[in-house]
């Protein structure tokens, strides 16, 4: 099993937004900011290629949305989905399955493009797109706060081609993946826990989105249940350092990966190895 992170561009956020009723005295010694109070954040996806099966998880932003909604956004950065995958080696055509933590446009934009005669195509159409019910659920009748993050073409697509697989409860759906359903960011958020040969990595997605982010009141306002992710975060927290999980990070611009430690304080990050050094090149 090889594990390689496709970098698909970056976004920036409110910095404010991004750690909710944390005082920006606090945040700003742990994550960089520029004077309009925004935070460049990545949106790193994972590759796994066990040989007979290549898994992508998460498809960052695409290209589809409007300049306007990208310049809000302020879309940057010279990665883009199909390069990066590109350059390890990989064509679309390659991959046979996408695992979706949820369908933030930000998580899921890839998933589906507009080719040249404005017709929308499914961008990797061998694959299955594994997905929450309950999740996919919210997409189709969305609340009054995410109705703005999920867009129709990002998925509708792909639903049409009837490659959406729902997933309904925790366990393996892939040999070697592990889904944990979570409800505090997003009703159905999924957490992927990979088993690879040197050990478990844990796909952050928006649980814990950047490394300052593993304190447990550290949480983002765009949680639609906020008390509900500190749970989980403490939960998933304890399960990590108990089980050696590492940590990967698909937003924080600096920082791919972490180990965790447990002290007097709680637990708390050790090392931020990148990617390579947590699996050792394993294959
Ligand atoms: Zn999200």
């Amino acid at each position: 099993m090889k594990l390689i992170k496709i970098e698909t561009g970056n976004f920036m956020a409110d910095g404010g937004a991004l750690f909710g009723v944390i005082p920006k005295m606090m945040w700003q010694k742990h994550y960089p900011v520029d004077e309009d109070n925004y935070c460049n954040l990545a949106m790193r996806c994972l590759l796994i290629d066990m040989g007979n099966r290549k898994v992508l998880i998460d498809t960052g932003a695409g290209t589809k949305q409007s300049d306007k909604f990208f310049s809000w956004h302020r879309l940057n950065g010279e990665a883009s989905l199909i390069d990066s995958l590109a350059k390890e080696g990989y064509s679309p055509d390659d991959i046979t399955d996408v695992v979706l933590t949820h369908l933030h446009w930000d998580h899921c934009g890839g998933c589906v493009y507009y080719d040249d005669d404005n017709k929308a195509k499914v961008t990797f159409a061998n694959a299955a797109h594994w997905v929450s019910k309950i999740q996919w659920d919210n997409y189709i009748k969305p609340n009054s706060r995410e109705g703005v993050v999920y867009f129709p073409d990002n998925m509708m697509p792909v639903y049409n081609a009837g490659l959406i697989n729902l997933i309904e409860e925790d366990g393996i759906i892939i040999p070697g993946i592990e889904i944990k359903l979570l409800n505090g960011h997003t009703a159905g958020n999924m957490l992927p826990i990979i088993h690879h040969n040197n050990g478990k990595l844990a796909f952050m997605g928006d649980l814990i989105p950047v490394l300052p982010s593993i304190r447990l009141p550290w949480v983002s306002a765009y949680d639609t249940s906020p008390l509900i992710s500190i749970e989980e975060k403490k939960a998933f927290l304890v399960e990590a350092v108990e089980n050696g999980i590492a940590l990967f990070f698909e937003h924080d611009i600096n920082t791919e990966c972490c180990v965790l430690t447990k002290t007097e304080k709680g637990i708390v990050a050790d090392k931020t190895p990148t990617l390579r050094e947590v699996t050792q090149n394993n294959d």
